[in-house]
């Protein structure tokens, strides 16, 4: 391929240089709204990720970064938030045009990343430890240190923003990191990269960025015994092997973001209008996938019919398009084999006896180069089919009808995910009912996506283990060390 040549090669970022994997091989980058090839990215070997993870060990025990003050790490932390911010434009573009992601989201994500750094920033100098009221003479201490070399694993739906929501809480720690972005969407965690190869109080080997595959690159961060700590979001399939290979190699610690098939619960009092409108978003913001959409839509019977009617009328106003043009609200799928994937799901469903009310085909005319489908709903969906209960991680929503609050319990708890759920009524008195019995790690009442850096992040039951986020988010990067000082001198009484 002639064309080839005139592409940007994507570098790995290690030990603060950018670098061509060892063996030179790399992988096409593509965008997904027309399937041309818009850089070639490393592909690493083991020995790559092996040369990272070494640089973050030395940097980590034998660099500065650790022993700077909170203080100092914090403004490094504010200086990439800053950097991202005037990056803003660029980011976004680059973000919308290798995941897909309407331009207006993907500024949305940029802002969420820089506000991620910013919020570890300050969080930085909050850490604080414990003065323990033990019954002796003695001082009792808890202090917190950081858990050292983090190798972190992120998905392809939100690039930057997962790569944000990994590096800036452990930096704030003061841990050494190796990322490695999902493979077909690399090229916007390279990018921050750049920030990070520019700020110069950030010592070389601190951050480490590692493209290439899963079980490969993924893999040896699961499994090298100079890792402290794994994060990782994806699959939950993935998450297992990842606990797997840490349990086998080292024992280090792991925390798992992973999927979810979460319900949207509705109930006839609530805000119809309002109603369409989150059943919408919440399953079909950034085409569906989103670990925590609202793939599960369930709807109290006197509503049923007209709520999928409307919803269905609704849906047919989404705009999907040019991921570039601001008009559109949904764009492609991230690759051809996913789209595939989630058509195999609207063949399941069709199969397994749903109606098939909205969507379920590929767009043709200006949108047929690109990995774009439509908008899918189905109702008279049971909780038992294989798109209630298998996370498709597309547009596709399955409508279920319930009978009541203990019906609706029942049916949102049933599901071995549990990571979101919203409920929509006017009753803050079922409402509470309802959050306290979903068995889930986020709950919405009359909304559902909104995500702060501030608030916690994870999943009850399959969908995870640990939170990612707020205060919760920086415990994962740190130990927990109890220290004593005895106070009393002389001999100790044992003898
Ligand atoms: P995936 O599990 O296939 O891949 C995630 C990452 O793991 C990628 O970087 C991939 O290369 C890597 N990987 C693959 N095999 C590996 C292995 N054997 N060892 C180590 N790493 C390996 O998931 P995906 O398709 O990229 O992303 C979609 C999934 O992510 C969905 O299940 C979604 O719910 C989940 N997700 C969860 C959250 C959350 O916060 N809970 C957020 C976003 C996405």
């Amino acid at each position: 391929m002639a064309g080839k040549k005139n592409l940007e090669r994507l570098k790995l970022y290690i030990d603060g240089g950018f670098v061509e994997s060892e063996k030179g091989s790399t992988r096409d980058i593509y965008n997904p709204a027309n399937g041309q090839v818009i850089a070639l990215a490393q592909e690493a070997t083991v020995e790559d990720t092996r040369k990272a993870i070494r640089a973050a060990r030395k940097a980590f025990d034998q660099g500065p970064w650790h022993d700077y003050s909170a203080q100092r790490r914090g403004r490094v932390l504010f200086q990439v938030a800053e950097a991202i911010k005037r990056e803003k434009e660029k980011l976004a573009r680059l973000e919308s045009a290798n995941s897909g992601k309407p331009i207006v989201e993907a500024e949305f994500d940029v802002d969420d990343a820089a506000t991620c750094f910013e919020y570890y920033g300050g969080l930085a100098t909050k850490i604080t430890g414990d003065v323990n009221p033990v019954p002796d003479q003695a001082l009792s201490l808890t202090l917190k240190e950081p858990i050292g070399v983090c190798g972190q694993v992120i998905p392809w739906n939100y690039p930057l923003l997962m790569a944000a929501w990994k590096i800036a809480p452990a930096l704030a720690a003061g841990c050494a990191v190796v990322l490695k972005p999902a493979p077909a969407t690399p090229v916007t965690a390279l990018e921050l990269a750049k920030v990070f190869a520019a700020v110069e109080d950030l010592p070389k080997g601190v951050v480490n960025i590692v493209t290439g595959d899963g079980p490969v690159v993924g893999q040896e961060l699961a499994e090298s015994p100079l890792v402290n700590k794994v994060a990782f979001t994806g699959s939950t399939a993935v998450g297992r092997s990842i606990l797997k290979a840490a349990a086998e190699s080292n024992m280090k610690k792991v925390t798992l973001e992973l999927g979810g098939k979460s319900p949207n619960i509705f109930f006839a009092d609530a805000d119809f209008e309002a109603s369409i409108d989150g059943a919408l978003f919440g399953v079909f913001i950034n085409q569906g996938e989103v670990c925590s959409a609202g793939s599960r839509i369930l709807v109290e019977k006197p509503i049923y019919k007209k709520f999928v009617e409307a919803m269905s009328e609704k849906a047919k106003r989404i705009v999907l398009g040019d991921p570039l043009d601001r008009k559109t609200k949904m764009g492609p799928l991230v690759t051809s084999t996913h789209r595939e994937r989630v058509e195999g799901y609207i063949g399941a469903g069709r199969k397994e006896g749903a109606r098939l009310v909205l969507g379920g085909k590929r767009p043709g005319g200006k949108l047929a180069g690109g990995y774009f489908l439509e908008p899918t709903i189905f109702d008279q969906v049971n909780n038992q089919m294989r798109i209630a209960r298998e996370e498709i991680f597309g547009p596709v929503a399955a409508v279920i009808p319930f009978d009541g609050e203990k019906e609706a319990i029942e049916l949102a708890n049933d599901t071995p995910y549990g990571l979101a759920g919203a409920v929509w009524t006017r009753d803050i008195y079922r409402a509470f009912r309802i959050i306290k019995q979903v068995r889930a790690g986020i709950l919405w009442v009359n909304h559902m996506q909104p995500t702060y850096v501030e608030a916690p992040w994870g999943g009850y039951k399959m969908s995870g283990i640990g939170r990612e986020l707020g205060k919760y988010g920086i415990d994962n990067y740190l130990e927990v060390k109890q220290v004593h000082i005895n106070l009393n001198e002389g001999p100790i009484a044992w003898y």
